[in-house]
């Protein structure tokens, strides 16, 4: 559920024509509904307040600080991968001890950052990061509090790009080798062990693979308690899919439904990590259609959005609906919506049926919240988007538009060897 509908012939973001905002801000440009995000934070709440838990939001689906400094006034925590994303959950106020860290490629520098501001917990991803962690901890004489990401190799049945719970995948301790690595997680002196995490993977559009993976965990679990390996964290990671086109997934109340009965009795707080399921549809990236293009047989819609703002579905060959700012009922065509990149993989969309634009004329791209902004590149030297929030009748600049400037700011030209 969002809050971007048309109201009297024109599409708005909440109270807000969005036409107003491209007014003064220009296109392409992200805008992102408060309520949709308030609404989703609440499901999440509302479902799991049976049971002990804290909401860690995923930084990586969107990374920007305002968006952040609201989850952190909502009380949420931070599931973060990069030194990157704990400077910016800490500068947006989300509490060190609501914060876990995972990743398979944690720097010495990022752990102790992490350890120095005494974060909740690593999500460790292997032994050696087990023993790097033990290192380092020693060094700035701290303890530091683990979890072990344990990969309970289950299908989560999505793009293979994001399924990150198989066998095959780079990421976790394999399952059968958990209990070895506990006990040496143990016996480290600098380490303390508190949680067990599993994240498999993300658009999960259905609950059965996160009860087999979770039941997994769940035996493990119970095996640990025997070998006096006291676990007070169960984290079952994040990935609830969303509807980008005609997809049906589980909300969070269904997969709180299917989780809980597992987790009763079992001591220790439960965190959950949510990242698309919370901005995915609170997002649209809006683009000005530039030129009609017709060739033999294609037609092409070309806009100013490409593929470095937003990326899925060059990446992935995702879905996202692409709606008229003004729908005008106009004959439908078939078209493929490219950006203006030099590169064919550049496209929002393909062999798309759409009303036949103009140029001049606006298109949203919805449920673009998620793994759009945050992915966002510089390629083609083009500034990255501008990001506004609304609430209600009102709306804010949340990242200014990049400049020219801003492309060349770090670089230097090396007068002594030039
Ligand atoms: C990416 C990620 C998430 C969030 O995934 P979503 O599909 O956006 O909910 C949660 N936990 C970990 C460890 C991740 O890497």
């Amino acid at each position: 559920m969002h809050f971007f509908a048309y109201k009297n012939g024109e599409l708005y973001a909440e109270d807000v024509p969005v036409m107003e905002i491209i007014k003064e801000f220009g296109t392409p440009i992200y805008i992102y509904s408060y309520g949709t995000l308030i609404r989703h934070i609440r499901a999440y709440e509302e479902a799991f307040c049976e049971v002990p838990h804290i909401i860690c939001y995923a930084v990586k689906a969107n990374s920007n600080i305002a968006i952040l400094n609201l989850f952190a006034q909502l009380g949420l925590g931070a599931d973060i991968v990069s030194g990157g994303e704990l400077f910016r959950a800490l500068k947006a106020g989300i509490k060190p001890y609501k914060i876990v860290f995972a990743g398979v490629g944690k720097s010495e520098d990022e752990i102790e950052y992490a350890l120095k501001n005494d974060i909740l917990m690593f999500n460790v991803e292997s032994e050696a990061e087990l023993n790097k962690i033990n290192e380092i901890a020693k060094k700035v004489r701290k303890k530091a509090h683990v979890a072990l990401r344990v990969n309970p190799d289950i299908d989560p049945k999505t793009h293979k790009y994001i399924a990150t719970g198989l066998k095959t995948s780079k990421f976790g301790i394999p399952i059968e080798k958990a209990l070895e690595y506990y006990k040496i997680a143990k016996s480290m002196e600098n380490i303390e062990v508190i949680g067990i995490h599993k994240h498999i993977g993300s658009q999960i559009t259905d609950t059965k693979a996160y009860v087999e993976a979770l039941s997994k965990i769940i035996s493990l679990y119970d095996k640990l308690a025997k070998f006096d390996l006291k676990i007070d964290y169960i984290n079952i990671g994040g990935g609830l899919g969303i509807t980008y086109r005609d997809e049906e997934p589980p909300d969070p109340k269904d997969l709180a439904n299917a989780l809980i009965p597992l987790l009763k009795n079992k001591k220790g707080k439960i965190i959950i990590e949510p990242g698309r399921s919370i901005v995915g549809n609170a997002g649209i990236l809006v683009t000005k259609i530039l030129y009609n293009k017709e060739t033999e047989n294609k037609n092409f819609l070309i806009v100013d959005a490409g593929m470095n703002d937003l990326i899925r579905p060059t990446l992935y060959g995702s879905y996202h609906e692409i709606q008229p700012v003004i729908p005008k009922d106009r004959d439908k065509i078939l078209a493929d919506i490219v950006g203006p990149i030099c590169e064919s993989g550049d496209f929002l969309a393909k062999e798309r049926e759409i009303e036949k634009l103009s140029p001049g004329e606006y298109l949203a791209v919805m449920s673009a919240g998620a793994y759009g902004f945050a992915m966002s590149s510089n390629y083609n030297s083009r500034p990255r988007a501008a990001e506004v929030l609304v609430k209600g009748d009102r709306y804010v600049l949340i990242r200014r538009r990049e400049t020219y400037k801003d492309l060349i700011r770090n670089e230097i030209i090396p007068e002594e060897i030039l």
